[in-house]
């Protein structure tokens, strides 16, 4: 499967079956805390990145064999950059009833076509990590044509048309959202966005630049200002699928590309396939990294 993934366990959509409409790290940010790396392909122009067509028969062709709790838009970049997104989510919405939700970084609900796009989503999740370009410009590294104001603006819009459930994610990272000066922004902007819900995250699994997850303090002082429309989601659980893969190796490659995995739930998935932990030195690519005390395991090849 090239666009397909999953079912994988999310914190907040249960069993999330993954479409990724983006080629390997192309985004308009290049967050500190990024799982997949630093973006080799920093633009801000939306595009048709792979045949729209294909994606959507890989689609149905995995939903007829799996069940999951979501259809994810998320994957190896931001998915508002692609243009077929809004075709995407109509058409699968007339080939199945499981909902649909968007990870998003949120930079482009300023754009109509943007918000048009999303329109049809069950659950949009933008994330907003600062509210004041000083933070901003630290934690998420943007494309120089984005502006934090106009990106508020765009998710209050948004917030205004969306009839679906819509919720703002936070990832909070020790020494640049943390403090109060920034909390304080979030909270402002937060009650003119006025989301459904707000999720409260710090980093579970391991970036590549040397960041440290929120402590007890500033995850305590970020509940006392942000207010209990705040919610801290724990670690994930659930089981990682194998229906998408016809060998380990390439369930291996491909999940943890996009995911890293604890060794645990490595050991677990790999199981299913009469594998273990050995099997991973075949594989040319596969990085063992230590992280918050667990060790993970990601997948740096092609
Ligand atoms: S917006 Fe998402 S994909 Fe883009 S750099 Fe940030 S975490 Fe990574």
């Amino acid at each position: 499967m090239r666009f397909v993934y999953g079912p994988v366990p999310s914190r907040r959509l249960g069993q999330s079956l993954g479409v990724n409409v983006i080629p390997f790290k192309t985004c308009n940010y290049s967050c500190v805390y990024c799982q997949l790396g630093k973006t080799t392909n920093l633009i801000n122009e939306r595009k048709s990145f792979f045949p729209k067509e294909e994606i959507l028969k890989e689609v149905a062709e995995v939903v007829e064999r799996v069940e999951a709790d979501h259809i994810t838009f998320a994957g190896e970049g931001e998915p508002t950059l692609c243009n077929d997104i809004g075709w995407l989510i109509r058409e699968i919405k007339k080939i199945t009833d499981i909902p649909i939700a968007v990870l998003t970084n949120g930079s482009l609900l300023y754009r109509e076509d943007v918000r048009y796009d999303l329109a049809e989503a069950d659950v949009v999740i933008p994330s907003l990590d600062a509210a004041d370009e000083k933070t901003f410009r630290r934690i998420n590294r943007p494309h120089r044509d984005l502006k934090i104001e106009e990106i508020i603006d765009g998710m209050i819009e948004f917030g205004r048309e969306y009839r679906g459930r819509f919720y703002i994610e936070i990832m909070l990272v020790k020494g640049y959202n943390d403090s109060e000066e920034a909390l304080f922004a979030i909270k402002s902007a937060l009650e003119k966005i006025k989301p459904n819900g707000v999720y409260l995250l710090t980093p579970i699994r391991p970036p590549t630049s040397k960041i440290e997850p929120a402590d007890e303090f500033g995850i305590m002082r970020a509940h006392a200002i942000l207010g209990d429309v705040v919610d801290v989601i724990d670690p994930e659980i659930g089981d990682f699928s194998t229906e998408c893969f016809s060998s380990a190796e390439e369930a291996v490659k491909t999940l943890l590309k996009r995911h890293p995995m604890r060794e645990d739930q490595l050991k677990d998935f790999l199981k299913k396939f009469g594998k273990d932990l050995s099997l991973l030195e075949t594989i040319e690519g596969i990085r063992r990294v230590e992280y918050m005390g667990k060790i993970f395991y990601v997948y740096m090849g092609q």
